[in-house]
């Protein structure tokens, strides 16, 4: 049990001003128990605490670490431009377009885009985008999936009642749940009833190509080609949320990967390389309706930040450069097939899945394709398996609905650790 006394302290002063002691709510530790950990440095796959414990990280800082924090090459970047280019202009600077052509040649749904600085901003300036160009209010988007805090995205469907959109958060108006469908992941029947109950009324269809905010749950190929195609036959912008998944299962990201276009792309997370950055792009045909070149207005005081672009840029070098993706998937396929073999000898049978680097060991035997599914994992059990983790000085997401990222720099000593302490926590979980 690691000691945790200067944590403790923090956090109770931090609940004094911040709401519930931490600026996004995800990393507070209510659905495992206990207290957010305060951590005081990051290096490579490691993150030390304030009280001097050290834990190997699969957060990654939600996921853009996928070199891990402090990247020697990412470090000296940040150093270069922060002493002879500066923090700040309010004017376009050369790195934008060095950053636009680089996601221009990686990524194949864009043909322009347009830097923001959160990936909550890029979704919702996508979906402004989809409804400027086709004059229509309705999305859909898949009950489970996570695109940021913006009012529209932060509605699931009630009980039964696919087509009625109800509010997740107080503050979020009855208009704006209206024009918000859920539909479920994997099951394109639910979205074509929507689509044919709201004929001619849907501006976009988004979705988490890789769903990575229900824990990990891949589309099936057929599913996202279906959608691919309703798009086309009903005029709706397609719109694949890659924050999370984009660089992360492949350089081009799950459009990459399953071989489907979709018209537009958001993207965050790893373009930021720790920075807070985000992106939207795709067809110049509908990317040229954005302000000032159209009338859909998307702007932004710090957008293309030169500090923030430098990690980012410096960041998909390296992928370029280094292609870590073969080892990355099989440092993440060793992890699953060891907690597979410690399942097998403890007699358990919980669902793993996985798509590249990003995984999740579900609390459930129930195979896990949609939210209904994920569901069913016994939550508690989690959260006894991740405070064993954490005493083993592996820091897990403090959350079952969320990704296990490996990096480019988790050696196979750490993998080994690993597996291990996971042996361990399994039989914690389970007692
Ligand atoms: C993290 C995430 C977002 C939100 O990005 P922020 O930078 O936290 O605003 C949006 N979509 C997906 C798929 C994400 O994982």
């Amino acid at each position: 049990m690691p000691k945790l006394t200067r944590s403790a302290e923090l956090f109770e002063k931090a609940k004094k001003f911040i709401p519930g002691g931490v600026n996004s709510p995800v990393r507070a530790f209510k659905s495992v128990g206990g207290n957010p950990i305060f951590m005081a440095k990051g290096q490579g796959a490691y993150m030390t605490d304030v009280d001097g414990n050290t834990y190997l990280d699969y957060v990654g800082s939600w996921g853009p670490f996928i070199l891990g924090s402090m990247h020697p090459r990412i470090t000296a970047a940040l150093e270069r431009t922060l002493t002879t280019i500066g923090t700040s202009f309010g004017t376009p600077i050369e790195m934008e377009i060095e950053m636009a052509e680089l996601l221009v040649e990686v990524v194949p749904s864009i043909e322009m885009v347009r830097m923001v600085n959160s990936g909550t901003e890029a979704t919702m300036s996508a979906v402004r985008l989809a409804r400027g160009c086709t004059g229509r209010d309705k999305i859909i988007k898949f009950e489970g999936c996570y695109h940021g805090h913006g009012d529209s995205f932060l509605i699931k469907a009630g009980s039964g009642a696919l087509t009625l959109g109800a509010p997740d958060s107080p503050g979020v108006t009855k208009g704006t749940a209206e024009d918000t469908l859920n539909a479920k992941y994997n099951d394109i029947a639910s979205v074509e009833l929507l689509v044919a109950e709201n004929k001619g009324n849907i501006a976009a269809i988004i979705i988490e190509p890789v769903a990575g905010n229900t824990g990990v749950i891949p589309a099936k190929k057929e599913f996202l080609q279906a959608l691919r195609d309703l798009c086309d036959r009903e005029g709706i912008v397609l719109i694949f949320d890659e924050v999370m998944c984009g660089f992360r299962v492949a350089l081009g990201g799950a459009q990459e990967l399953y071989g489907i276009t979709p018209d537009l792309t958001t993207m965050g997370k790893i373009i930021g390389g720790g920075l807070p950055v985000g992106a939207f792009g795709g067809k110049r045909s509908l990317m040229e309706n954005v302000a000032p070149l159209g009338g859909v207005y998307q702007a932004g005081t710090l957008s293309g930040n030169p500090l923030a672009l430098t990690a980012g840029i410096e960041t998909l070098k390296i992928l370029k450069d280094e292609n870590p993706y073969p080892e990355l998937e099989r440092k993440a396929a060793f992890l699953e097939a060891g907690f597979r073999d410690n399942m097998q000898k403890l007699g358990l049978n919980f669902v793993q899945n996985r798509v590249g680097s990003m995984a999740c060991l579900f609390f459930t035997e129930t195979p896990v394709e949609s939210y209904d599914s994920a569901i069913t994992c016994d939550t508690e059990m989690f959260g006894r398996y991740f405070t064993s983790m954490l005493n083993q000085g592996i820091y897990l997401a403090p959350s079952q609905f969320e990704a296990m990222f490996t990096s480019a720099v988790h050696t196979d000593a750490d993998l080994d650790k690993t597996v291990k302490a996971n042996y361990i926590a399994l039989q914690a979980a389970t007692k």
